[in-house]
């Protein structure tokens, strides 16, 4: 069988050993040397122009359906729970909490629970929206184990390394929120950082105020690509009286997409995460499409002042 092998960021290091492996079976098997954001972006592409057979994609959980054969092997990694016993300090009048982690660590989820259960708290677990799979499992853009029980809970536990999964289920949600950073033995409040990104958020939507040419980005990952919402955000730019045009890459390229010197400000439609994290990677304003919207809104609300003077 001709195998192609994908490997996330992290993983990349082990790709000769599984390489090996296949082959000693009798495969032919190639490895993907792009770079690798999730499920969402799986390397149909290049296994397609490789006529692989199989496309196997290691760290991460079915995404969504694909019509192709694809292997998705999950890497758990056992995380040392030393600091929960220190966790408890920082939840002083929380009585019910969510926990909820990532794919790596959802099999250490049901001791997290007992853990806390144990310690007196009511514990819940909530479920995702669809791209994450399991109970309590989030992703960058399936914060839905965190957003559909916030209204229940005093407090909400991310327990697992990085902030780029906890930041997601952070401006979703209300309620008091603590990391638990295993690998770094941290335990940290992030509840400070809403302001920031709200504030942050509306300064992008000030600087699109003077937009006249719009660029929306379009991705063609298996997972990210959404040219409905592009086609749809291009018509209500038109519709208010100004240029847009999609941009279409597979990984966009900021260097690239900066010399796109004519397009005022971008509007993502791919990865949600792209106009939260890479919003300094641009020197136009890059808008999620709720931003694009908001500044529309005080565009035409700006205009009928004018006018009224
Ligand atoms: S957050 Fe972005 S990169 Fe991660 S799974 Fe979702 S779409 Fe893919």
């Amino acid at each position: 069988m001709r195998i192609l092998l994908q490997f996330p960021e992290g993983l990349k290091q082990k790709a000769l050993a599984h390489a090996k492996a296949l082959e000693k079976d009798g495969n032919e098997v190639f490895i993907s040397a792009s770079p690798t954001f999730g499920a969402c972006d799986l390397a149909l592409d290049e296994a397609r122009n490789i006529k692989a057979d199989k496309l196997i994609h290691f760290g991460h959980a079915e995404f969504h359906h694909v019509d192709f054969n694809v292997e998705y092997i999950e890497y758990r990694i056992d995380a040392p729970l030393t600091l929960l016993g220190e966790s408890l300090a920082q939840m002083e009048g929380a009585k019910t909490i969510s926990v909820m982690t990532t794919i790596q660590h959802i099999h250490q989820l049901d001791e997290i629970r007992k853990f806390y259960e144990g310690n007196g708290k009511t514990v819940v677990v909530g479920t995702p929206y669809g791209f994450a799979k399991r109970k309590g499992q989030i992703l960058g853009c399936d914060i839905g184990s965190a957003a559909s029980v916030d209204q229940k809970v005093d407090m909400h536990v991310y327990f697992g390394g990085g902030m780029f999964h906890p930041l997601g289920a952070l401006l979703a949600t209300k309620k008091p929120f603590l990391v638990i950073e295993p690998f770094e033995n941290k335990i940290e409040r992030i509840d400070r950082l809403r302001d920031t990104f709200r504030k942050r958020s509306m300064g992008k939507v000030m600087r699109a105020l003077d937009a006249k040419r719009f660029g929306i980005l379009v991705s063609t990952k298996n997972g990210q690509h959404n040219m409905n919402l592009a086609r749809i955000i291009k018509e209500r730019v038109e519709r208010a009286g100004f240029d847009a045009e999609i941009l279409v890459a597979n990984t966009f390229d900021f260097d690239s997409i900066n010399n796109m010197l004519e397009f005022d400000a971008l509007v993502n439609t791919a990865c949600p995460r792209i106009s939260v994290d890479d919003i300094d990677r641009t020197r136009k304003p890059l808008l999620s499409a709720n931003e694009l919207m908001e500044a529309l809104r005080m565009k035409e609300e700006l205009k009928a002042g004018r006018r009224r003077d």
